[in-house]
């Protein structure tokens, strides 16, 4: 009867995800960072990361993508858990700036010498600054080995074309980060362009719907690995991240998505989206037309029809 059932779940949530794939004729994808570019609008794609440890996988769900954005709450952990909560805070704020993720005066400084959230850029930028490792590569390689461990996938690595095209393009992050220094946030030992170098990488970690389903279980999971229980995260920090997503994972579209759909989620410019919900499943999905916002426009909507036939906010 439990297989029965979950067929009829599988059977809907396809369904759903088809439907949905109309909403990607209404937005654009990305071209700020030229390699992104090349991303098939149409594409539509979602996986989720079940209780029993199995993804299942809808519409595009094979196809990879870059993380950009989305790989800010895995540097997060990763940054707390190197350098420890007081100092990622004594740097950067915890309040959501209702502005988008690039403006300078909103974010970077707006009232106070420190970034307000560790989702927008100036804050992100910090947060990667203070990811351990000596040099840019010790730093790459500590990435890399947290994402393997939260995805289990041993082969998973950045898009050297995405990381590069962005590094050539950065001008905004450039200028946020020597300006961050500049005020003392970003350390003073730190290099800005190895610190460009690491966080181009980390926002050009090149996965699946199913990676993605698979990192969010396990914040949904408080840390632990789905098949050894091992902690991977520390509870409380799983349980803080999540909590960014609701408040700002979503760029300036927080507040609504919280409302409309109710599930923690965290977006980037790829169209990456991954979405927590109650029981701990893990949702990743990728639909590279973005809405206005800069958010997945098919991806938004997908969130919000699940959450409304399945009855998945956490509120
Ligand atoms: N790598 C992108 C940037 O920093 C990520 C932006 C995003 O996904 O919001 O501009």
């Amino acid at each position: 009867a439990v297989k029965e059932e979950f067929r009829q779940f599988e059977m809907e949530v396809g369904e759903i995800v088809e439907e949905m794939r109309s909403f990607t004729h209404e937005g654009s994808v990305a071209t700020y960072i030229p390699e992104l570019r090349h991303a098939d609008p149409g594409t539509l794609g979602c996986a989720l990361y079940t209780k029993n440890g199995t993804c299942v996988s809808f519409g595009d769900g094979e196809e990879t993508f870059t993380l950009q954005s989305v790989s800010k709450v895995v540097a997060l952990a990763l940054a707390v858990m190197d350098s420890g909560e007081d100092q990622v805070f004594d740097k950067v704020g915890m309040e959501p700036t209702g502005g988008p993720f690039y403006s300078i005066a909103r974010l970077a400084l707006m009232n106070s010498s420190k970034p307000l959230n560790p989702m927008i850029n100036a804050g992100a930028l910090t947060v990667t600054s203070m990811i351990g490792g000596r040099t840019e590569a010790e730093k790459v390689e500590r990435l890399l080995r947290f994402i393997r461990e939260l995805t289990g996938n041993d082969a998973l690595t950045y898009d050297s074309a995405v990381a590069a095209s962005e590094f050539r393009t950065a001008d905004y992050n450039r200028a946020l980060a020597y300006l961050l220094k500049g005020e003392g946030v970003i350390d003073s030992d730190i290099g800005i362009e190895p610190l460009l170098d690491v966080y181009t990488k980390q926002c050009a970690l090149s996965m699946s719907c199913c990676d993605l389903a698979r990192i969010v279980f396990i914040f949904g999971h408080e840390g632990r690995s789905p098949e050894t229980g091992e902690q991977i995260v520390p509870a409380p920090v799983a349980r803080m991240v999540k909590t960014f997503m609701v408040t700002c994972g979503m760029y300036n579209e927080s507040g609504e998505l919280a409302i409309r759909a109710g599930i923690p989620a965290k977006s980037g410019v790829s169209g990456a989206i991954l979405g927590s919900v109650p029981d701990g499943m893990g949702i990743g999905i990728y639909s590279p037309a973005l809405n206005e916002k800069g958010n997945s426009r098919a991806g938004v909507e997908l969130l919000k029809r699940l959450s409304r036939h399945f009855q998945l906010s956490i509120f």
